[in-house]
């Protein structure tokens, strides 16, 4: 069984930590718009959690594990820019076609990052460190860099990434990115708790 400690709110889209899974029971008012009467949204998609438990099941202190680990971890990753991406642009675009067309057309992850920082008219390292996130975009760069290797039939192990790298970004990605969601759509980098 896949879980998460985020929802995401039906109403206003805010990210919600949820550890105690409150938002289960409908009854119960979001903390950000107080709705309620509606199922809330999980958060990460199922595919992503999935990916997680991958990289979680993996023997890091393995090679073969811990070179599974960064590719399912990378997915991962790719998975969550691709969801706030489809966030940041419904938000400014407004019409779900010009939002897959850009989602279809801009592919790779820098194109995406500048894609997703355009609108506060800064590259995405600016916005990261605007929110006090930009060493986990570090370790996120090493993390592509090591699966970069990967893909072009490198073998890694602790050249590009370590392994308390690989754990912290596995521990934190889904905060950060919760952060990233709830800056985009009210301005505040905060992630109100259930
Ligand atoms: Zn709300």
């Amino acid at each position: 069984m896949l879980t998460s400690d985020y929802k995401r709110c039906p109403k206003c889209r805010t990210m919600i930590f949820d550890p105690a899974s409150k938002l289960g029971a409908m009854s119960h008012p979001t903390p950000c718009c107080g709705t309620s009467g509606q199922p809330r949204f999980i958060w990460p998609s199922p595919e992503t959690l999935k990916f997680l438990e991958l990289v979680g099941n993996q023997d890091l202190s393995n090679q073969d594990g811990f070179r599974i680990g960064i590719v399912f971890l990378s997915s991962t990753l790719e998975l969550l820019l691709e969801d706030s991406l489809r966030e940041q642009l419904w938000r400014h675009v407004k019409t779900a076609d010009l939002t897959d067309y850009l989602l279809q057309t801009v592919r790779g992850r820098d194109s995406r990052l500048r894609l997703y920082a355009a609108p506060y008219g800064m590259n995405f390292k600016g916005v990261m460190v605007s929110l006090g996130k930009v060493a986990f975009l570090d370790l996120w760069d090493k993390l592509a860099a090591a699966r970069n290797e990967i893909a072009h039939g490198k073998y890694v192990m602790g050249g590009k990434i370590t392994q308390n790298e690989l754990v912290q970004i596995q521990q934190e990605c889904l905060s950060v990115f919760a952060v990233l969601q709830n800056h985009a759509s009210t301005g505040k980098p905060y992630v109100p708790t259930a």
